[in-house]
Protein backbone atom coordinates (compact mmCIF):
# COMPACT_ATOMS: atom_id res chain seq x y z
CA UNK A 1 0.00 0.00 0.00
CA UNK A 2 1.64 3.06 -0.79
CA UNK A 3 1.34 6.28 1.17
CA UNK A 4 -0.91 7.76 -2.01
CA UNK A 5 -3.47 5.35 -1.04
CA UNK A 6 -3.93 6.62 2.25
CA UNK A 7 -4.95 10.00 0.53
CA UNK A 8 -6.98 8.68 -1.96
CA UNK A 9 -8.88 6.42 -0.25
CA UNK A 10 -11.41 6.26 2.84
CA UNK A 11 -10.85 3.68 5.46
CA UNK A 12 -13.44 4.46 7.38
CA UNK A 13 -16.13 4.98 4.95
CA UNK A 14 -14.97 1.72 3.09
CA UNK A 15 -16.11 -0.26 6.57
CA UNK A 16 -18.94 2.16 7.18
CA UNK A 17 -18.01 3.48 10.13
CA UNK A 18 -17.15 6.81 12.02
CA UNK A 19 -13.54 8.45 12.33
CA UNK A 20 -14.06 7.82 16.29
CA UNK A 21 -15.10 4.21 15.67
CA UNK A 22 -13.59 1.87 18.61
CA UNK A 23 -11.63 -1.19 17.41
CA UNK A 24 -14.43 -3.37 18.27
CA UNK A 25 -16.72 -1.73 16.23
CA UNK A 26 -14.21 -1.41 13.60
CA UNK A 27 -14.03 -5.16 13.93
CA UNK A 28 -17.98 -5.83 13.80
CA UNK A 29 -17.68 -3.90 10.65
CA UNK A 30 -14.93 -5.62 9.06
CA UNK A 31 -16.86 -9.18 9.95
CA UNK A 32 -19.95 -8.24 8.51
CA UNK A 33 -18.87 -6.90 4.88
CA UNK A 34 -15.75 -9.24 4.49
CA UNK A 35 -18.63 -12.46 5.27
CA UNK A 36 -20.41 -10.53 2.55
CA UNK A 37 -18.12 -9.83 -0.45
CA UNK A 38 -15.99 -12.85 0.43
CA UNK A 39 -14.98 -14.21 -3.45
CA UNK A 40 -16.35 -17.41 -1.98
CA UNK A 41 -19.63 -16.45 -1.47
CA UNK A 42 -19.41 -14.38 -5.14
CA UNK A 43 -17.87 -16.96 -7.46
CA UNK A 44 -16.33 -14.77 -10.39
CA UNK A 45 -17.62 -11.50 -9.18
CA UNK A 46 -14.87 -8.99 -10.43
CA UNK A 47 -16.68 -5.75 -8.22
CA UNK A 48 -16.95 -8.34 -5.33
CA UNK A 49 -13.37 -9.04 -5.14
CA UNK A 50 -12.25 -5.57 -5.43
CA UNK A 51 -14.67 -4.68 -2.45
CA UNK A 52 -13.37 -7.55 -0.52
CA UNK A 53 -9.95 -6.36 -1.37
CA UNK A 54 -10.73 -2.91 -0.26
CA UNK A 55 -12.61 -3.77 3.02
CA UNK A 56 -9.63 -6.03 4.10
CA UNK A 57 -7.27 -3.15 3.18
CA UNK A 58 -9.46 -0.46 5.35
CA UNK A 59 -9.25 -3.27 7.88
CA UNK A 60 -5.29 -4.12 7.94
CA UNK A 61 -4.96 -0.24 8.34
CA UNK A 62 -7.70 0.53 11.07
CA UNK A 63 -6.88 -2.55 12.97
CA UNK A 64 -3.57 -1.58 13.72
CA UNK A 65 -2.93 1.29 16.68
CA UNK A 66 0.20 2.55 15.34
CA UNK A 67 -0.79 2.45 11.47
CA UNK A 68 -4.47 4.18 12.13
CA UNK A 69 -2.95 6.73 13.58
CA UNK A 70 -0.67 7.28 10.54
CA UNK A 71 -3.42 6.88 8.46
CA UNK A 72 -5.27 10.00 10.43
CA UNK A 73 -2.46 11.93 10.65
CA UNK A 74 -1.87 11.78 6.59
CA UNK A 75 -5.51 12.65 6.62
CA UNK A 76 -5.68 15.37 8.49
CA UNK A 77 -2.33 17.02 7.27
CA UNK A 78 -3.82 17.16 4.06
CA UNK A 79 -7.54 17.75 4.43
CA UNK A 80 -8.80 13.53 3.73
CA UNK A 81 -10.72 14.69 0.23
CA UNK A 82 -7.06 15.25 -1.43
CA UNK A 83 -6.83 13.37 -4.81
CA UNK A 84 -3.49 12.63 -6.53
CA UNK A 85 -3.63 14.32 -9.76
CA UNK A 86 -3.79 11.48 -12.77
CA UNK A 87 -1.53 13.19 -14.81
CA UNK A 88 1.98 13.27 -15.32
CA UNK A 89 2.82 16.62 -13.93
CA UNK A 90 2.77 16.10 -10.05
CA UNK A 91 2.38 19.26 -7.83
CA UNK A 92 0.54 20.66 -10.82
CA UNK A 93 -3.07 21.77 -10.60
CA UNK A 94 -5.60 19.07 -9.43
CA UNK A 95 -6.27 18.19 -5.94
CA UNK A 96 -2.96 19.49 -4.91
CA UNK A 97 -4.25 22.79 -4.43
CA UNK A 98 -2.37 25.68 -2.84
CA UNK A 99 0.42 23.26 -1.75
CA UNK A 100 3.33 23.13 -3.37
CA UNK A 101 4.91 19.56 -2.25
CA UNK A 102 8.62 20.83 -3.78
CA UNK A 103 8.44 22.65 -0.37
CA UNK A 104 7.40 20.15 1.92
CA UNK A 105 9.49 17.44 0.73
CA UNK A 106 12.65 19.50 0.65
CA UNK A 107 12.13 20.68 4.12
CA UNK A 108 14.82 19.77 6.73
CA UNK A 109 14.61 18.15 9.92
CA UNK A 110 13.01 14.98 11.18
CA UNK A 111 9.01 16.04 9.73
CA UNK A 112 10.79 16.53 6.42
CA UNK A 113 12.58 12.99 6.45
CA UNK A 114 9.32 11.08 7.46
CA UNK A 115 7.30 13.24 5.24
CA UNK A 116 9.49 12.43 2.41
CA UNK A 117 9.09 8.77 3.39
CA UNK A 118 5.71 8.77 3.69
CA UNK A 119 4.60 10.47 0.63
CA UNK A 120 7.30 8.96 -1.35
CA UNK A 121 4.34 6.85 -3.38
CA UNK A 122 2.60 10.04 -4.36
CA UNK A 123 5.15 10.86 -7.11
CA UNK A 124 5.29 8.89 -10.17
CA UNK A 125 2.73 6.25 -11.64
CA UNK A 126 0.26 8.79 -10.83
CA UNK A 127 -3.57 7.18 -11.21
CA UNK A 128 -3.00 3.93 -11.42
CA UNK A 129 -5.42 3.22 -8.63
CA UNK A 130 -8.36 4.69 -10.96
CA UNK A 131 -6.93 2.83 -13.69
CA UNK A 132 -6.60 -0.52 -11.77
CA UNK A 133 -10.14 -0.37 -10.96
CA UNK A 134 -11.49 0.85 -13.83
CA UNK A 135 -13.40 -2.00 -16.12
CA UNK A 136 -11.31 -3.10 -18.95
CA UNK A 137 -12.28 -4.30 -22.30
CA UNK A 138 -11.11 -8.27 -22.82
CA UNK A 139 -8.43 -8.42 -25.71
CA UNK A 140 -9.34 -9.00 -29.02
CA UNK A 141 -8.98 -12.72 -30.03
CA UNK A 142 -7.83 -13.48 -33.79
CA UNK A 143 -7.75 -17.15 -35.15
CA UNK A 144 -7.85 -18.78 -38.64
CA UNK A 145 -10.57 -20.58 -40.55
CA UNK A 146 -10.02 -22.94 -43.67
CA UNK A 147 -12.53 -22.43 -46.05
CA UNK A 148 -13.16 -24.35 -49.08
CA UNK A 149 -14.04 -21.91 -52.55
CA UNK A 150 -17.63 -22.49 -52.62
CA UNK A 151 -17.83 -22.02 -48.79
CA UNK A 152 -15.97 -18.89 -49.55
CA UNK A 153 -18.40 -18.31 -52.49
CA UNK A 154 -21.46 -18.91 -50.76
CA UNK A 155 -20.60 -18.06 -47.31
CA UNK A 156 -20.74 -20.33 -44.09
CA UNK A 157 -20.76 -21.13 -40.74
CA UNK A 158 -17.54 -22.31 -38.97
CA UNK A 159 -17.39 -23.73 -35.35
CA UNK A 160 -14.31 -22.59 -33.95
CA UNK A 161 -12.82 -23.60 -31.36
CA UNK A 162 -11.35 -20.85 -28.72
CA UNK A 163 -8.49 -21.45 -26.34
CA UNK A 164 -8.04 -18.45 -23.57
CA UNK A 165 -7.30 -17.76 -20.21
CA UNK A 166 -10.50 -17.65 -17.94
CA UNK A 167 -11.08 -18.22 -14.41
CA UNK A 168 -9.93 -21.67 -12.94
CA UNK A 169 -13.34 -23.17 -12.69
CA UNK A 170 -12.30 -25.58 -9.87
CA UNK A 171 -11.71 -22.70 -7.67
CA UNK A 172 -13.70 -20.19 -9.02
CA UNK A 173 -10.98 -17.98 -9.65
CA UNK A 174 -10.37 -17.42 -5.90
CA UNK A 175 -7.05 -19.53 -6.56
CA UNK A 176 -8.26 -21.48 -2.58
CA UNK A 177 -8.40 -24.79 -2.35
CA UNK A 178 -11.92 -25.89 -1.77
CA UNK A 179 -13.03 -24.75 2.29
CA UNK A 180 -10.08 -21.99 2.15
CA UNK A 181 -10.03 -18.62 1.19
CA UNK A 182 -7.73 -16.36 0.08
CA UNK A 183 -6.24 -13.47 2.02
CA UNK A 184 -4.90 -10.26 1.55
CA UNK A 185 -1.54 -9.93 0.31
CA UNK A 186 0.60 -8.81 3.23
CA UNK A 187 3.34 -7.40 1.31
CA UNK A 188 0.88 -4.76 -1.03
CA UNK A 189 -1.89 -4.47 1.61
CA UNK A 190 -4.23 -5.82 -1.20
CA UNK A 191 -3.05 -2.88 -3.78
CA UNK A 192 -1.29 -5.36 -5.52
CA UNK A 193 1.56 -2.38 -6.20
CA UNK A 194 4.39 -2.27 -4.68
CA UNK A 195 6.21 1.32 -4.10
CA UNK A 196 9.85 1.83 -4.69
CA UNK A 197 11.63 5.26 -3.76
CA UNK A 198 14.12 6.61 -5.80
CA UNK A 199 15.35 9.86 -4.39
CA UNK A 200 11.85 12.32 -4.28
CA UNK A 201 10.68 9.88 -7.23
CA UNK A 202 8.22 6.27 -6.31
CA UNK A 203 7.69 3.71 -8.91
CA UNK A 204 5.33 1.65 -8.50
CA UNK A 205 4.96 -1.78 -9.96
CA UNK A 206 3.12 -4.75 -9.60
CA UNK A 207 3.92 -6.87 -6.14
CA UNK A 208 6.07 -9.80 -6.54
CA UNK A 209 4.23 -11.25 -3.61
CA UNK A 210 0.90 -11.61 -4.67
CA UNK A 211 1.89 -10.65 -8.81
CA UNK A 212 -0.74 -7.86 -8.79
CA UNK A 213 -3.44 -9.30 -7.32
CA UNK A 214 -3.69 -8.07 -4.10
CA UNK A 215 -4.70 -11.72 -2.50
CA UNK A 216 -2.32 -14.53 -1.51
CA UNK A 217 -3.91 -18.26 -1.28
CA UNK A 218 -1.96 -20.26 1.59
CA UNK A 219 -3.76 -23.82 0.32
CA UNK A 220 -3.90 -23.20 -3.40
CA UNK A 221 -6.07 -24.78 -5.68
CA UNK A 222 -4.52 -28.17 -6.84
CA UNK A 223 -6.38 -27.49 -10.33
CA UNK A 224 -4.48 -23.71 -11.13
CA UNK A 225 -1.87 -24.18 -8.31
CA UNK A 226 -3.57 -20.75 -7.25
CA UNK A 227 -3.26 -18.46 -9.92
CA UNK A 228 -7.05 -18.72 -10.23
CA UNK A 229 -6.43 -18.77 -13.79
CA UNK A 230 -6.80 -21.67 -16.36
CA UNK A 231 -6.69 -21.96 -20.08
CA UNK A 232 -9.99 -23.24 -21.38
CA UNK A 233 -11.56 -23.68 -24.41
CA UNK A 234 -14.92 -22.83 -25.94
CA UNK A 235 -16.49 -23.67 -29.43
CA UNK A 236 -18.27 -20.69 -30.99
CA UNK A 237 -20.16 -20.42 -34.18
CA UNK A 238 -19.04 -18.08 -36.37
CA UNK A 239 -20.97 -16.84 -39.52
CA UNK A 240 -18.55 -16.18 -42.49
CA UNK A 241 -20.17 -13.89 -44.74
CA UNK A 242 -20.84 -15.19 -48.76
CA UNK A 243 -17.44 -13.70 -50.80
CA UNK A 244 -14.87 -13.59 -48.72
CA UNK A 245 -11.28 -13.93 -50.14
CA UNK A 246 -8.18 -15.41 -48.83
CA UNK A 247 -6.38 -13.50 -46.44
CA UNK A 248 -9.37 -11.74 -45.44
CA UNK A 249 -10.08 -10.58 -41.75
CA UNK A 250 -13.69 -11.33 -40.42
CA UNK A 251 -14.44 -8.92 -37.52
CA UNK A 252 -16.77 -10.85 -34.78
CA UNK A 253 -17.69 -8.17 -32.38
CA UNK A 254 -17.80 -9.49 -28.93
CA UNK A 255 -16.43 -12.90 -29.38
CA UNK A 256 -13.08 -12.19 -27.76
CA UNK A 257 -11.94 -12.57 -24.56
CA UNK A 258 -14.20 -11.74 -21.40
CA UNK A 259 -13.77 -7.75 -20.04
CA UNK A 260 -12.73 -7.54 -16.33
CA UNK A 261 -14.63 -5.80 -13.70
CA UNK A 262 -17.99 -5.86 -15.64
CA UNK A 263 -16.31 -3.99 -19.15
CA UNK A 264 -16.83 -5.73 -22.35
CA UNK A 265 -15.81 -8.45 -23.77
CA UNK A 266 -13.64 -7.71 -27.39
CA UNK A 267 -13.16 -8.69 -30.29
CA UNK A 268 -12.81 -12.19 -32.40
CA UNK A 269 -11.03 -11.72 -36.04
CA UNK A 270 -11.20 -14.68 -37.63
CA UNK A 271 -8.49 -14.69 -40.65
CA UNK A 272 -9.84 -16.62 -43.27
CA UNK A 273 -8.12 -18.77 -45.77
CA UNK A 274 -9.33 -19.78 -49.19
CA UNK A 275 -8.58 -22.79 -50.92
CA UNK A 276 -8.01 -22.99 -54.73
CA UNK A 277 -10.41 -24.19 -57.07
CA UNK A 278 -9.00 -26.59 -59.79
CA UNK A 279 -11.03 -23.71 -62.47
CA UNK A 280 -12.05 -20.93 -60.90
CA UNK A 281 -9.31 -18.36 -59.28
CA UNK A 282 -10.25 -14.82 -57.74
CA UNK A 283 -9.74 -11.24 -58.70
CA UNK A 284 -11.76 -9.49 -55.52
CA UNK A 285 -15.33 -9.80 -56.42
CA UNK A 286 -14.64 -11.81 -59.98
CA UNK A 287 -14.13 -14.90 -60.52
CA UNK A 288 -11.72 -15.85 -63.37
CA UNK A 289 -11.35 -18.87 -65.50
CA UNK A 290 -9.01 -19.75 -68.60
CA UNK A 291 -10.83 -21.62 -71.61
CA UNK A 292 -9.01 -23.30 -74.09
CA UNK A 293 -10.09 -22.40 -77.74
CA UNK A 294 -8.56 -23.29 -81.16
CA UNK A 295 -7.17 -20.78 -83.62
CA UNK A 296 -9.70 -21.43 -86.07
CA UNK A 297 -12.32 -20.40 -83.50
CA UNK A 298 -10.36 -16.90 -82.79
CA UNK A 299 -9.89 -16.24 -86.34
CA UNK A 300 -13.58 -17.54 -87.73
CA UNK A 301 -15.26 -16.73 -84.58
CA UNK A 302 -17.27 -19.36 -82.70
CA UNK A 303 -19.73 -19.43 -79.73
CA UNK A 304 -18.10 -21.26 -76.94
CA UNK A 305 -19.49 -22.72 -73.86
CA UNK A 306 -17.50 -22.07 -70.58
CA UNK A 307 -18.01 -23.21 -67.09
CA UNK A 308 -19.59 -21.09 -64.21
CA UNK A 309 -19.33 -21.38 -60.22
CA UNK A 310 -22.71 -22.57 -58.54
CA UNK A 311 -24.57 -22.91 -62.12
CA UNK A 312 -24.92 -23.85 -65.71
CA UNK A 313 -22.40 -23.06 -68.07
CA UNK A 314 -22.64 -19.95 -70.04
CA UNK A 315 -22.16 -19.14 -73.38
CA UNK A 316 -19.56 -16.71 -74.56
CA UNK A 317 -19.32 -15.34 -78.10
CA UNK A 318 -15.88 -14.76 -79.99
CA UNK A 319 -15.95 -12.70 -82.41
CA UNK A 320 -14.03 -13.24 -85.87
CA UNK A 321 -10.47 -12.34 -85.44
CA UNK A 322 -9.98 -12.60 -81.42
CA UNK A 323 -6.63 -12.13 -80.55
CA UNK A 324 -4.97 -14.79 -78.00
CA UNK A 325 -5.44 -14.04 -74.48
CA UNK A 326 -8.56 -11.59 -74.33
CA UNK A 327 -10.52 -11.64 -71.33
CA UNK A 328 -14.84 -12.23 -71.92
CA UNK A 329 -16.52 -10.50 -69.36
CA UNK A 330 -19.85 -12.39 -67.78
CA UNK A 331 -21.82 -10.29 -65.84
CA UNK A 332 -23.44 -11.04 -62.48
CA UNK A 333 -21.66 -14.49 -62.95
CA UNK A 334 -19.01 -13.62 -59.98
CA UNK A 335 -19.03 -13.50 -56.28
CA UNK A 336 -21.90 -11.59 -54.08
CA UNK A 337 -21.58 -8.26 -52.52
CA UNK A 338 -22.29 -7.08 -49.51
CA UNK A 339 -24.87 -4.74 -51.48
CA UNK A 340 -26.28 -7.71 -53.50
CA UNK A 341 -24.63 -7.16 -56.19
CA UNK A 342 -22.23 -9.72 -57.59
CA UNK A 343 -18.97 -9.50 -59.64
CA UNK A 344 -18.45 -10.94 -62.77
CA UNK A 345 -17.13 -13.69 -64.67
CA UNK A 346 -13.75 -12.87 -66.76
CA UNK A 347 -12.96 -15.66 -69.34
CA UNK A 348 -9.77 -15.42 -70.64
CA UNK A 349 -9.21 -17.69 -74.28
CA UNK A 350 -6.14 -19.38 -74.61
CA UNK A 351 -5.06 -20.82 -78.04
CA UNK A 352 -4.32 -24.24 -77.88
CA UNK A 353 -1.98 -25.98 -79.86
CA UNK A 354 -2.66 -29.39 -80.74
CA UNK A 355 -0.13 -32.11 -80.06
CA UNK A 356 -1.48 -34.88 -82.25
CA UNK A 357 -3.09 -33.89 -85.85
CA UNK A 358 -4.45 -36.43 -88.27
CA UNK A 359 -3.69 -36.36 -92.03
CA UNK A 360 -6.97 -34.41 -92.60
CA UNK A 361 -5.61 -31.42 -90.31
CA UNK A 362 -2.24 -31.63 -90.82
CA UNK A 363 -2.88 -30.86 -94.84
CA UNK A 364 -5.31 -27.89 -93.80
CA UNK A 365 -2.73 -26.67 -91.92
CA UNK A 366 -0.28 -27.05 -94.60
CA UNK A 367 -2.76 -25.69 -96.97
CA UNK A 368 -3.09 -22.24 -94.39
CA UNK A 369 0.71 -22.04 -94.61
CA UNK A 370 0.84 -21.75 -98.06
CA UNK A 371 -2.17 -19.46 -98.36
CA UNK A 372 -0.09 -17.06 -95.93
CA UNK A 373 3.03 -17.51 -96.87
CA UNK A 374 2.83 -13.93 -97.94
CA UNK A 375 2.13 -12.50 -94.80
CA UNK A 376 5.31 -12.26 -92.10
CA UNK A 377 3.68 -11.20 -88.53
CA UNK A 378 6.62 -10.02 -87.22
CA UNK A 379 7.55 -8.05 -90.05
CA UNK A 380 6.23 -4.34 -88.47
CA UNK A 381 8.19 -6.24 -84.96
CA UNK A 382 11.44 -6.33 -86.96
CA UNK A 383 11.00 -2.83 -88.08
CA UNK A 384 9.71 -0.81 -84.73
CA UNK A 385 13.03 -2.29 -83.50
CA UNK A 386 15.09 -0.26 -85.57
CA UNK A 387 13.74 2.74 -83.89
CA UNK A 388 15.62 4.97 -81.54
ZN1 LIG B 1 -8.24 -23.11 -9.23
ZN1 LIG C 1 0.89 -8.12 -3.04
Amino acid sequence: MSTKDFLEKDYYKALGVSKTAKPAEIKAAYRKLARKYHPDANKGDASAEERFKEISEAYSVLSDEKRRKEYDEARSLFGGGFRVPTGQRPGQGGGFGGFDLGDIFSGAGDAGGRLGDLFGGVFGGGGRTTAQNRPRRGADVETEATLSFGDAFDGTTVALRLTGEGPCPTCHGTGAKAGTVPRMCPSCQGSGQSSRNLGSFGISEPCKECRGRGLVVDDPCPECSGSGRAMSSRTIQARIPAGVADGQRIRIPGKGAPGERGGPAGDLYVRVHVKPHPVFGRSGANLTVTVPVTFAELTLGAEVKVPSHRGAPVTVRIPPGTPNGRTFLVRGKGVRRKDGTAGNLLVTVEVMVPQNLNSKARSAIEELREATAGQDPREELLERAKEA
